[in-house]
């Protein structure tokens, strides 16, 4: 059995009709260890929010599994009612949208009291508010008076999205999705909003599915952690984050790390960008032959490049990477024959 909290085997994600099918995310394995944070970055529409979905049970993958704590939490095969449960409450997500995400109609305590009373972690409305002004500490909502009885309207961006926080944890979760949970927050309210979901790390033992877009904020969120590059639907490059920051191998992530700005911009303005081929991203409808990443690619290479598609293959201390020319260049040239 592996050590895996939660973990993605060869999942597949089409949408459409039979006509017109997507293949959104193709293939993608992961495992996040107990207390772990992975993040999963890309541009946008690369399969990174629809893989979060799959994992928090929220989107039925094509193929392949989502295992929480070992169980296949799809297949019925061997899952009691507890083990369904365990993984309903023990895997929550924290959607970008906390405008979207929280009821307009009901107070902040009627939001986090319901799953709090629904589940049985409190018998009473004065656990219940004892609870609640728990959580609301705990996201940094103090003095809690002034919050418990507003509804999502009455409160900023940054505090509505502590409310998803706080609501997340509810149910003692073990692990959590944060789907660009904090992409919609003024960037001012992003350090403190990413240090209270650190702290429910280092005090809860939260394990991390963080999703974002933003190389920036999965290398201050996860310096401890991993980040899994992904590209028109799948991984490209897995590895420890300070290993994929100051060493990307795979061209995307050079590409994309030679996109983050820098705290001094003289040093923005001396960082060499990689040039890349295209600034298009292919089409799902459309997508090219061999490696996705060809047509952008200044290292393609002819013949190889465009015909075959690389394989996501391990290339020592515990990193993964989908690319001919590292494979050749680490692995030796038969490993891409
Ligand atoms: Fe570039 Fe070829 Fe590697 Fe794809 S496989 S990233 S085209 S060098």
């Amino acid at each position: 059995m592996s050590d895996y909290i939660i973990e993605a085997q060869n999942l597949v994600r089409r949408f459409g009709s039979r006509k017109s099918l997507v293949t959104a995310v193709d293939n993608v394995s992961f495992g996040i260890e107990e207390g772990e944070v992975v993040c999963l970055v890309g541009e946008s529409g690369c399969g990174k929010t629809t893989t979060g979905k799959m994992i928090a049970g929220l989107l039925k993958p094509t193929e392949g599994r989502v295992r929480y704590a070992g169980r296949d939490v799809w297949g019925d095969n061997g899952r009691s009612k507890e083990d369904r449960k365990a993984y309903r409450l023990g895997v929550q997500i924290i959607h970008q949208d906390p405008y979207a995400s929280l009821n307009p109609s009901h107070t902040i305590f009627k939001i986090l009291s319901t799953p709090l009373l629904h589940h049985r972690f409190v018998q009473n409305r004065a656990e219940a508010i004892e609870q609640v002004s728990e959580l609301l500490t705990r996201v940094g909502l103090s003095p809690v008076e002034d919050f418990i009885t507003k509804y999502p309207h009455q409160l900023s961006g940054g505090q509505r999205q502590r409310v998803s926080v706080a609501r997340a944890l509810t149910v003692k979760p073990k692990v959590i999705v944060a789907d660009e949970a904090v992409s919609m927050v003024d960037v001012s309210l992003r350090v403190s909003l990413l240090d209270i979901l650190g702290s429910l790390k280092r005090d809860l033992g939260v394990t991390y599915l963080f999703i974002t877009h933003d190389l920036a904020v999965a290398k201050f969120f996860a310096w401890a952690g991993r980040i899994a590059v992904m590209y028109v639907g799948s991984i490209v490059e897995l590895a420890s984050t300070p290993q994929l920051v100051n060493d990307p191998l795979h061209p995307y992530s050079k590409a994309l790390l030679s996109a983050v700005p820098e705290a001094d911009p003289e040093l923005t303005r001396s960082k060499e960008r990689l040039q890349l081929r295209s600034h298009d991203i292919p089409s799902l409808f459309a997508l090219p032959h061999g490696c996705r990443f060809h047509p952008r690619c200044p290292f393609f290479m002819e013949g190889l490049c465009d015909v075959k598609r690389p394989d996501l293959v391990p290339v020592g201390n515990g990193r993964w990477v989908a690319c001919h020319l590292v494979a050749r260049e680490i692995l030796g040239s038969d490993a891409v024959a």
